[in-house]
């Protein structure tokens, strides 16, 4: 058996000749930083999450950067964000000289945990940061709730959640501003590196603008600290022949959610994942969890023999990383967080995955727990 964690390689044998066809364009024009094919990226994708504005930059690390840099995000100031998610989204908030403050999470959803949020609110926080992890939305009302009695902006880390949506509402579109990567492995991915932000407001969205680009008023004027967080040209043209496809490709990363729960869903060792009524889950990963840390290992290195590829996300909560040291969070700070990390097991999860592929890995993980 040979079923790949994810198959990019099949992504752009189906947009090969357009692709083709859209380099060839920006060539041609030599449009390589910004430029008419990011432009109109970013007016589709900006209709594509229902907000005014769209920012195309560099990389999700870089929208979140400018995203709490334009919220004068800066020392003394706490971002609350969740410890378990991936380093980029906490990064940010460090290179402005502010603190992450950790909330624990859900347990069924892993995303930030609404009930604790009041509890981390102090007179110096700015930002309520959450993630919608996975592709599953974070409860964004009680969020926003919480947000508002305190003044908070909120900033959603999208970068997993291209697509997903919060009642009827998509991801991105319902804090002040929303943060996207298009890594290629994401569910809409760059051909190479780039991100973007959303918002609707226009203050906001003309201050990235600047950022992005060295902070330049105009030729030879800069008023403040720049960046060079510009989208690559041959992204754009990229991202544009790939969000024709998303929401199809959503669809089948649906799909094969389907499979996995058809098949695994009477299986007492396996937790699957949840969508709750409310959110639309567009499953960037399929994370399930095992009841200790020792049979999460055992099943990962049964698939692998097997030829099944699978992945840890996270296996190291960041408030544990050795970077965050200083934050003085031992073992023990975000309970649910750490014994999420020990037992979460990312199955094989793509469009272009076959029913027959998914029923195959299902089939192996029930071979582990002696079963078929
Ligand atoms: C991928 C990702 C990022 C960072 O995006 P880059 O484009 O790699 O800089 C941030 N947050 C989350 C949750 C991500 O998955």
């Amino acid at each position: 058996m040979d079923i790949p964690f994810m198959d990019l390689a099949a992504q752009h044998r189906e947009v090969w000749e357009d692709l083709h066809a859209s380099f060839e364009k920006v060539l041609a024009e030599s449009s390589f930083a910004l430029g008419p094919a990011v432009q109109t990226f970013e007016e589709e994708f900006a209709e594509f999450c229902d907000v005014d504005h769209c920012a195309g930059l560099s990389s999700g690390t870089a929208a979140l950067h400018l995203a709490l840099r334009t919220l004068d995000v800066g020392p003394g100031d706490e971002v609350i964000t969740t410890p378990l998610t991936f380093i980029a989204s906490v990064w940010p908030i460090s290179y402005l000289g502010a603190s992450p403050v950790f909330v624990d999470v859900e347990p069924e959803t892993c995303t930030i945990d609404p009930s604790r949020l009041e509890g981390a609110v102090t007179d110096r926080t700015k930002v309520i940061l959450p993630v919608h992890l996975y592709g599953h939305p974070a409860p964004m009302d009680p969020i926003l709730k919480v947000a508002d009695r305190h003044e908070l902006f909120v900033v959603e880390d999208a970068a997993q959640a291209h697509g997903a949506a919060y009642r009827g509402r998509p991801c991105g579109s319902m804090g002040k501003v929303g943060c996207f990567s298009f890594y290629p492995s994401k569910n809409l991915g760059a051909c190479g590196e780039a991100g973007a932000v959303v918002t609707s407001d226009p203050v906001l969205d003309a201050r990235i603008r600047s950022l992005r680009d060295h902070a330049q008023e105009k030729k030879h004027v800069h008023r403040e600290l720049g960046y060079n967080y510009r989208m690559d040209g041959l992204q754009g043209a990229a991202l544009r022949v790939k969000l024709e496809r998303l929401r199809s490709w959503n669809g089948s990363r649906r799909r094969v959610a389907t499979r996995y729960r058809e098949h695994l869903a009477d299986l007492p060792e396996v937790t699957l994942p949840v969508e709750r009524e409310e959110a639309r889950h567009v499953y960037h990963l399929y994370v399930v969890r095992l009841p200790s840390g020792e049979a999460r290992d055992a099943l990962r290195n049964h698939l692998e023999r097997r030829g099944v590829g699978t992945g840890l996300h996270y296996p190291t909560p960041v408030h544990l990383q050795p970077a965050y040291r200083h934050l003085d969070h031992g073992r023990g700070s975000f309970p649910r967080a750490e014994r999420a990390a020990d037992r979460v097991l990312s199955l094989p999860m793509h469009p272009h995955m076959t029913d027959d592929q998914a029923r195959n890995v299902a089939a192996e993980v029930r071979a582990f727990f002696g079963d078929g």
